[in-house]
Order: C-alpha cells, then structure tokens, then sequence
C-alpha cells in the first residue's frame, strides 16, 4: 500500500528534499506552497498524512492546522508539523492547533521517513508471521 501525502511548504529546497525522500519510498506526494492552496487540496484529496511547515507566509502553520480541523473531510487526517522554530512552546503551540506530531527542521534525510512513518495508519498485515 502506498500512502498519499500532502506536503505544505513554501522552501522550494524543503520541498524537493522530502517530496525525495518520500517518493523515493513509494508514497505518493502531493504539495502545496501556502496554507491556502493546502487547505484546498487537503479537502478534496482527502490525504493519509499531512506535512504541514509551521512558517508559511500570509497563514501560518498553526492557522492551516486549525482550518483543517474546523473541515470534516481532514477532521480525522494525522498532521506532523515540520518547523525550524527553536522558542520553546512551539511543540505545545503545534499540538493545541491540532497537529499530532512536530518534526524540527533541518530535515535529517537518515530518520525523516521514519519519524514521519509512526503518524501513518498501520498497514494492514497480509498473513500471520508469529
Ligand atoms: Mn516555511
């Protein structure tokens, strides 16, 4: 199964560096570079996951977090915060707009998959291996 993911970033650098990574690990990647245009896309794709950068210009992070959870359609959809604010209070300022996970930028390419995996819907396992 591969997942579909809606990356909102507006770095063009962040943005190839994870759609890369991602892609490279077989999920689909869908990007969006303001909050806007990833609230529109997150409302009719419906994505598994939504990676959401925190410092977006016009809306920021934590006012798309918010959005997508006022929308029923995202209401459920994980959302990991990828930012490279350092201020203390902004995993607790993440988590209160609605984000379920927070990622610290630079992204590290050695661990991003993985970090990011733990907020996907577990895969459903074909056979018994035990
Ligand atoms: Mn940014």
């Amino acid at each position: 199964m591969s997942a579909n993911i809606l990356l909102i970033e507006d770095n063009e650098q962040n943005r190839y560096l994870a759609t890369f990574l991602l892609e490279h690990h077989g999920y689909r990647v869908l990007a969006a570079i303001d909050g806007l245009s990833g609230l529109q896309l997150a409302e009719s794709t419906v994505p598994d996951l939504i990676l959401l950068d925190i410092q977006l210009p016009l809306m920021d992070g934590y006012e798309v977090a918010r959005g997508l959870r006022e929308m029923p359609a995202t209401r459920e959809v994980p959302i990991v915060a990828v930012t490279s604010h350092a201020m203390s209070g902004d995993r607790e300022k993440a988590f209160a707009a609605g984000c379920n996970g927070y990622i610290e930028k630079p992204i590290n390419p050695d661990t991003f998959v993985a970090e990011i995996q733990r907020f996907l819907p577990t895969p459903s396992v074909i056979g018994d291996v035990s």
